[in-house]
């Protein structure tokens, strides 16, 4: 049984700071909702690692927006609509789309520079888009963002940003119910810590690490929800994951990431063969919806019974390409590729969780006081699968949402914020003798390789069932957990994995990220619904 908190504390003990706002996490989103909230009074960020280990520091490819006179948010409606496959909120996307630009152009203002072609946007094309609308910055526009609006927080007198603060759990008013901070682990005096706001903000992103193959760094482990479902939260579209079809596929290199736009610039895929395959599997071939190319792949990676597939750009004009992508560029010549002459292998790594904490389209959850925005949220706006490049603006739009949410919560409540219970009544004893931190690793790892293995790109429903009976008994042989940051980081990811694959099994059909070989087809008649598991 997943426990109301994981440790048991007396808090009247513990160092305390206070907020008008805790903002938990430094991507896109905490940035942004920082920003827009240092208006209205303090902020604090904390970010569990460095400011700079996020996915958003990862991103390359892009930014959408319709700014393009030939484009049009409509447009960028529907194919984002198209992509999410019958489970997106419309009026979400519709805010989306109709925000966005004017939340980029904020960025241009805090001195992001987009790649321009003379006096216009130079503007990339990716799947599933029917028009050139992707903002960027050469192939690293994810640094380019963050580190301006790391820039920008750091110089804010009403923003502390804290790094090595690690958000164990959300803290509720006794008598309200009310979000009112957070029990931080915190790496500087190696103890806990409570942080107290009127506003709280889970910013804390994805969880790719639930998988053994992952575009994302380490510090991507799901904390914020399995932190906001232990504190009461609703969770929703779980069995939603983008796998993303070109992680770069050598023993002995991570996944690094063979942006989209490179396909979007004309490459082409081939098995190990040397034969074009996606022609056979979609009209738009290898610029179709990454949930049909991952599958592709993995199916023309068991016919030749390899483990990956080239990414071909012999083709490409070679300055042109190192010009854009120079980023991949050097990555490959670091592996000893040159990819003017040979193939790069690829294959598919888990990329982008599209469910998370139900928000409405203010970032409200259904606990008052604690707003989500960014990856960790769930609000409709990728419904079954995301349409690429519509993250970095959903952290945007939404975290500004949230700030201005969050502002007016503030205001109707005269800036109260909330008392804490003097103890949690939690799990573990923090002085009980536990395990080591290899010990965590590798509970960690059982969780990545089975969700890998049993519930990744391709899903049957023998291969979930034992995926749900291997992460149980996973569960009742782990000791409660320890205050460190493995610890709950490997208690976190175990939740979120036994969600994922029960949502998995119930949702019998397949649909955008979320594919069952037993269900192959999409059934709007009774699956035109989403699953929510709240305790
Ligand atoms: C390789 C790669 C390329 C991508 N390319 C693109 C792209 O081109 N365009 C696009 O739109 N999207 C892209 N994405 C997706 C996009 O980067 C993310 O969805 C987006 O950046 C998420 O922003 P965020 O602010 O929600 O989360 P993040 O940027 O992941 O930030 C989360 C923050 O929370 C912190 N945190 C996590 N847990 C805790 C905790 N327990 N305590 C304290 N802090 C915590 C993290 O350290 C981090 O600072 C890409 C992703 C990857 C991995």
């Amino acid at each position: 049984m997943t426990p109301r908190y994981l440790f048991a504390l007396e808090l009247d003990q513990l160092p305390s700071y206070e907020a008008d706002f805790l903002v938990i996490g430094s991507g896109i989103a905490g940035l942004f909702t920082a920003y827009k909230a240092r208006e209205f009074g303090s902020v604090l960020v904390l970010t569990k690692q460095r400011a700079e280990d996020s996915n958003t520091e990862m991103a390359q490819g892009g930014i959408a927006a319709a700014i393009d006179e030939t484009d049009s948010p409509v447009l960028h409606l529907e194919d984002t609509l198209a992509a999410g496959a019958g489970l997106c909120d419309p009026r979400a996307v519709e805010i989306l789309v109709t925000e966005g630009p004017v939340r980029v152009m904020e960025l241009v203002e805090l001195g992001v520079r987009f790649d321009r072609e003379g006096d216009a946007w130079a503007l990339g094309q990716e799947g599933a888009h029917r028009r050139r609308r992707i903002l960027h910055a050469s192939d690293a526009t994810g640094e380019e963002i963050a580190q301006a609006l790391i820039r920008e927080c750091r110089r804010e007198q009403n923003i502390t940003l804290k790094e090595g603060c690690f958000l164990v759990d959300f803290i509720r008013e006794p008598r309200t119910g009310r979000c009112g901070g957070a029990l931080v682990l915190d790496a500087g005096t190696g103890g806990f810590t409570v942080c107290r706001a009127g506003v709280v903000v889970a910013a804390t992103g994805g969880a790719g690490q639930l998988y053994l193959n992952t575009t994302n760094p380490a510090v991507a482990t799901g904390d914020g929800m399995a932190a906001a479902y232990r504190a009461g939260a609703e969770l929703m579209d779980m069995e939603f994951v983008q796998f993303h079809p070109t992680a770069l596929a050598l023993s002995g290199a991570p996944r690094f990431l063979i942006s989209e736009a490179v396909r979007g610039e004309g490459a082409f895929l081939r098995n190990v063969k040397g034969e074009r395959f996606m022609l056979r599997f979609h009209e738009l071939a290898e610029l179709a919806p990454r949930d049909i190319v991952s599958r592709a792949i993995v199916l023309e990676m068991e016919k030749t019974g390899a483990d990956h597939v080239y990414l071909d750009i012999t083709h490409l004009d070679r300055d042109r390409f190192r010009a854009r992508f120079p980023n991949i560029w050097r990555t490959c010549q670091r592996y000893g590729l040159d990819p003017a002459q040979g193939y790069i292998p690829v294959a598919p790594a888990a990329h982008y969780i599209m469910g998370g904490i139900k928000t409405n389209t203010e970032g409200e959850t259904n606990i008052p006081g604690l707003y989500a925005c960014g990856e960790v949220a769930c609000n409709g706006v990728h419904g079954a699968n995301r349409l690429a490049s519509n993250s970095l603006l959903e952290g945007l739009v939404f975290g500004a949402r949230a700030a201005a949410a969050g502002i007016r919560y503030l205001e109707e409540t005269g800036r109260r914020i909330p008392e804490l219970p003097p103890y949690l009544a939690g799990k573990s004893k923090v002085d009980a003798s536990l395990p080591e931190d290899s010990f965590w690793g590798r509970v960690a790892d059982r969780v990545r390789t089975v969700m890998w293995e049993k519930a990744g790109i391709i899903r049957t429903g023998q291969g979930l069932v034992e995926a749900a009976a291997e992460l149980e008994k996973l569960a009742e042989e782990i000791p409660s957990s320890a205050p460190l940051r493995e610890a709950v980081e490997a208690v976190n990811l175990l939740t979120l994995g036994r969600l994922t694959v029960v949502a998995a099994l119930l949702r019998t059909e397949s649909r955008g990220g979320h594919f069952r070989k037993d269900f192959p087809a999409r059934d709007d008649l009774f699956w035109l619904r989403h699953l929510v598991f709240q305790i």
